[in-house]
């Protein structure tokens, strides 16, 4: 396994959540045949915002998502495989509107690292294990060099609301700038760039905003070609939009459609656009040398754990998280008893890079 012996933010928040989970996930590589939606749009967002970041424009972002979406997973249903194209997009374009004139000078984007732990007691670095990561970007505000996060989130962004002060306690940002110190960079804060993720879905249109859309050609805003197919009888048998077939929806009184994805998409961009305070929010956070410490103590108990846990081949379950937040992916294991080491997992693949968001292959002793 070439990262074999690396930490990372994610692994690290794995053991924190779960050791079995670790065990699993980073020990045997064992992950879902199935990559789920969050996971998908949250990487494509972070591809954005690297190319934006890099000054190669909207449009360039846009269509490497649009690459992105080129193949279709077969359990995936086409209309929601573009829905979610066309929800990731919008949201770009809008962000990229709203901050365009923003005066951020970005001094450098994704730039991984790979340095030693240390053991913050005697200042000596573990002989085994490393701390990779990925730098979203280095920024510069108010003269200041401050690491620059990307983070999309389903929560209220609110300035006083719990999600910032949440983040306070995130050790990530104090390691990565403690990491950026090799690189010589001189970070001396965290400048969070959030994203709301929009949470409305495609829908059926109001009969009476189908009608109007029929007349008018217009959507939340946005022109469409519009095609009406009538049968022999006149009604309606078939629109086209922008040359996708809408799915008719046949009510008690007449016939309307679902939004097609690029209809959504329109929503969306009006939704995020119209309600910025609600989307995009910004924070900066300072880090101290005392977070940095607290952080270095962190890390080198985490690691300490691994070490103990994996030494003994005991990994202990953490039972309260299973059903947080929706499901661990790994419930099909756990819940059925099954041994990850003998028995079938069906659902589940192995893979040989545990730490897929690095492209670093570097041996790590
Ligand atoms: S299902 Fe529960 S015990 Fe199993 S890995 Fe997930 S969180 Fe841990």
């Amino acid at each position: 396994m070439p990262l074999d012996n690396i930490l990372t933010t994610s692994s690290t928040k794995t053991l924190k959540d779960c050791p079995y989970k670790f065990f699993l996930a980073y020990c045997l590589g064992i992950r879902q045949d199935r990559e789920a939606e969050y996971f998908r749009w949250g990487h494509n967002w972070h591809t954005a915002m690297e190319m934006l970041g890099q000054g190669l424009g909207v449009d360039a972002a846009v269509d490497a998502i649009r690459a992105n979406y080129a193949v279709r997973p077969d359990y995936i249903d086409p209309e929601a495989w573009e829905a979610e194209y066309w929800s990731v997009a919008c949201c770009v374009i809008a962000y990229a509107e709203h901050y365009k004139d923003d005066g951020v000078q970005v001094d450098a984007t994704e730039r991984e690292f790979c340095v030693p732990i240390i053991n913050p007691e005697t200042g000596r670095a573990s002989t085994k294990w490393k701390l990779a990561g990925k730098i979203d970007k280095a920024v510069t505000i108010g003269g200041r060099q401050l690491l620059g996060e990307h983070k999309t989130a389903a929560n209220d962004l609110d300035p006083g609301s719990d999600y910032w002060r949440n983040l306070r306690l995130d050790s990530q940002p104090s390691n990565y700038i403690a990491a950026s110190r090799s690189m010589g960079l001189d970070l001396v804060g965290v400048w969070y760039d959030v994203l709301r993720k929009p949470a409305i879905k495609p829908k059926q249109i109001a009969m009476k905003d189908f009608a109007s859309f029929l007349t008018i050609k217009k959507y939340c805003g946005q022109d469409f070609d519009v095609d009406l197919h009538r049968d022999g009888n006149k009604n309606i048998a078939g629109v086209t939009i922008n040359g996708d077939s809408a799915v008719l929806e046949t009510l008690k009184t007449g016939v309307t459609i679902r939004e097609t994805p690029a209809m959504y998409g329109a929503r969306v961009m009006q939704e995020v656009s119209g309600n910025p305070s609600r989307y995009f929010a910004r924070y900066e956070l300072a880090r101290t040398e005392a977070d940095l410490k607290a952080a270095a103590y962190e890390l080198w108990n985490v690691m300490q754990s691994i070490n103990s846990m994996s030494q003994s081949g005991q990994w202990y379950r953490n039972e309260r998280e299973c059903l947080r937040m929706g499901r661990c992916e790994y419930c099909n294991i756990c819940f059925n008893n099954l041994d990850p080491q003998h028995d079938q997992l069906d659902g589940y693949k192995t893979v040989e890079n545990v730490h897929q968001e690095l492209a670093l292959t570097a041996t790590t002793n």
